[in-house]
């Protein structure tokens, strides 16, 4: 589809790249001539930035968010006859590496304002199976972790943070991903530290895990060739560590300029019937990796998405574009039938799909950009 010449994306990772293009062409050059392009250098020492950033003292570089998860369920010996605790409206990959590792995940619905695990419905869903809880600070916005933390240390369980969204965002002063037992990084490219391809981290305090997963992460093997375990292939490449390592200086700036849209928005959104716009928890720093509002009218319809996905074309043809995370909440897919959800069990989580726009979001969104998105929601809503 040509876009109009004014229109504003729904994200533009191009104007990241050219505000440090020299910066970074430099340092992938520097890999291509030094041969070193699996491991070494470049990798341990984002490892050990990454692990300061965090003010942890372990950090294990791999090749995607979802292999971080994956490697986080593994080093916790969770597996068949397993449950994991977490919540329903995420990106898929949050269960798949749970039930890719032969356990079941168990759904909690989520709180409609933060869009996160609703945390006072987490011990009910706890049964003698449990073994970890698995939080997702989705779109940026960090899970109360203070009383998360509390129930699992009531109940003996791990707790694997799913920071794919959030990294940078801090709860109490916290870096998320340094709260629980475990913290898992994505670096896909639209993610707030985003390399220019896959890429993931694991964070933690505890060197027994950080270990088992160096371990896991390269086949399995402590020494070549001597293989202790089934483990995977999934390395952070030498040219992605040094990009990152670039990246990873300006992370808070760009996290500042998400934060300070996300304040406008709000200061407007907040005044328009018929919008419901996200709110971070007391005691949350939020980095906004979407900015994600829930719409709803007079004649809304909870049980159907007709309204939001007329809005959604409206705000298109106005050159507004916005995505759609997530149509389809985590329990109700075609592949977990078997674990037999019916549709009504999760009530927020199921009319949050139908009610959810992502705005326009990225730190060099201008002002112009900004307005152009409020006044066009004014237009239709009010
Ligand atoms: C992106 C994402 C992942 C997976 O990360 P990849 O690097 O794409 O594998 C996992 N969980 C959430 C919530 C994500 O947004």
């Amino acid at each position: 589809m040509i876009q109009s010449v004014n229109s504003v994306p729904a994200f533009d990772i191009k104007q990241q790249y050219a505000s440090i293009e020299a910066e970074v062409n430099d340092a992938v050059m520097e890999v291509l001539r030094s041969g070193r392009y699996i491991g070494g250098p470049a990798v341990q020492d984002f490892e050990r930035q990454f692990a300061n950033y965090h003010n942890v003292s372990e950090c294990v570089a791999c090749n995607s968010g979802t292999d971080a998860l994956y490697l986080a369920l593994r080093a916790l010996d969770i597996g068949v006859g397993d449950e994991v605790i977490t919540t329903p409206f995420s990106f898929f990959a949050t269960t798949e590496v749970i039930s890719a590792v032969g356990a079941t995940p168990v759904f909690v619905d989520i709180d409609a304002t933060t869009f996160n695990l609703d945390v006072s419905k987490v011990a009910a869903a706890i049964t003698p199976k449990t073994k970890a809880i698995m939080p997702v600070h989705l779109f940026g916005l960090p899970v109360d972790m203070t009383a998360l933390m509390a129930i699992a240390q009531t109940h003996s369980l791990a707790v694997i943070e799913d920071c794919a969204q959030a990294t940078g965002a801090s709860w109490n002063e916290q870096k998320v991903g340094s709260i629980g037992h475990i913290g898992c990084f994505s670096f896909y490219p639209t993610k707030n530290l985003g390399g220019c391809g896959d890429g993931g981290a694991i964070t933690t305090n505890d060197s027994a895990i950080a270990n088992k997963i160096r371990i896991l992460k390269e086949h399995g093997s402590k020494a070549r060739y001597i293989h202790e375990e089934v483990g995977v292939n999934s390395r952070l490449d030498a040219i992605q560590a040094v990009i990152l390592q670039i990246k990873l200086r300006y992370l808070d700036d760009w996290n500042k300029n998400r934060q300070n849209i996300a304040t406008y928005y709000y200061q407007y959104l907040s005044q328009i019937p018929g919008i419901i716009p996200p709110q971070e928890l007391l005691g949350g720093e939020a980095v906004w990796n979407q900015y994600t509002i829930c719409v709803s009218s007079e004649e809304r319809n909870g049980a159907t998405s007709k309204y939001r996905d007329w809005l959604r074309t409206q705000l298109q043809d106005q050159g507004v574009n916005t995505m759609l995370y997530y149509p389809l909440p985590l329990h109700l897919q075609p592949v977990y039938q078997s674990l037999g959800y019916q549709s009504g069990q999760l009530p927020v989580a199921e009319q949050t799909c139908h009610q959810v726009i992502s705005l326009p979001m990225f730190p060099e969104l201008t002002q112009e950009q900004q307005d152009k998105v409020i006044y066009g929601l004014k237009d239709y809503l009010s």
